[in-house]
């Protein structure tokens, strides 16, 4: 039986169990997944104990999404953004993932969106930095809208340096609705929406032509997406992205095209 995992702190609420075992039971794969608790400071050295028990795959959640980098090889995109939330283990040193880049390209793709055109990216925390490169390396014109500016400008330079075709440039918050009059994509990574009504941008900015994506997935029909629904945007709820980071993850462990419906079902009967 192959053990995969979430290694986290806490991890107590973790949707991944669900989602990943309503794969392995869809495909008939002898496997089970568990989540890890280790003490915050022990990130590194709780992945090294994982490769010596023979675990398979570690899905990896705050606070040690930065830690673990010392105890993997990351790929480009995982070293680009300096974050690691997908672990392989069939290789020495084992391979570091940053799945939630390629969970937010897949998340759009889903909803037939193209990744074209100019991009606002309100957030500038883990889930921003993964949706900056993400979003850069599709060729986007990425605009970061953060609480912090420095750190959207920050993120907009590492961004513009290393994307593959996009670039970014970093702005306050209260630039929004300049920055969204032309965008085709807005993607919220900001904590705001959580468990509250509240939403990251002027209801008056949102419009028509724009493709929005809520990374907030509790709940999972935010203030954000109902009133871009409203304003006849597309909407792309914060459980798709979570939905494709788990099966890019459990693609790269598995080898297997994933059983994308099933994993979803699993996923939102959890969340519902
Ligand atoms: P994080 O690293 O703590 O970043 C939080 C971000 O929210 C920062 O940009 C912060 O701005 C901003 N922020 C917080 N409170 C704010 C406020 N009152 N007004 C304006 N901006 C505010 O968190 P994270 O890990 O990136 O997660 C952010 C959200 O994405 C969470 O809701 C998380 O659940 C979600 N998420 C979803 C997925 C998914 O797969 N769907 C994946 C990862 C994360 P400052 O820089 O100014 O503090």
């Amino acid at each position: 039986m192959d053990v995969y995992g979430l290694l986290g702190n806490p991890v107590g609420h973790s949707l991944s169990p669900p989602m990943h075992e309503a794969g392995y039971e869809k495909l008939d794969i002898d496997a089970r997944y568990v989540t890890f608790e280790p003490p915050v400071e022990k990130g590194a050295e709780a992945v090294e104990s994982a490769a010596m028990l023979g675990v398979s795959g570690l899905n990896v959640t705050i606070p040690f999404k930065q830690d673990v980098l010392d105890a993997v090889e990351p790929d480009d995109i995982a070293a680009r953004i300096g974050a690691v939330n997908t672990i392989d283990f069939s290789t020495d040193p084992p391979t570091g993932y940053n799945t939630d880049a390629a969970g937010l390209v897949r998340a759009f793709e889903h909803h037939g969106v193209s990744l074209e055109g100019q991009a606002v990216l309100v957030g500038a925390g883990g889930a921003g930095r993964a949706a900056a490169f993400a979003l850069a390396d599709e060729g986007m014109t990425v605009g970061i809208a953060n609480r912090t500016v420095e750190k959207g400008v920050d993120l907009a330079a590492d961004v513009t340096e290393s994307a593959v075709d996009g670039t970014a440039s970093g702005h306050a918050l209260d630039t929004l609705s300049e920055l969204l009059a032309d965008a085709d994509v807005l993607v919220n990574a900001t904590s705001v929406g959580m468990e509250e009504d509240r939403s990251p941008v002027p209801e008056d900015a949102l419009h028509g032509d724009l493709a929005v994506l809520d990374a907030v997935y509790s709940p999972i029909e935010t203030r954000l997406l109902r009133e871009a629904a409203a304003a006849g945007a597309t909407t792309v709820d914060g459980a798709w992205m979570l939905l494709y980071q788990g099966v890019e993850a459990f693609e790269r462990w598995t080898g297997e095209d994933a059983p994308v419906d099933a994993m979803n079902e699993a996923l939102r009967a959890h969340l519902e």
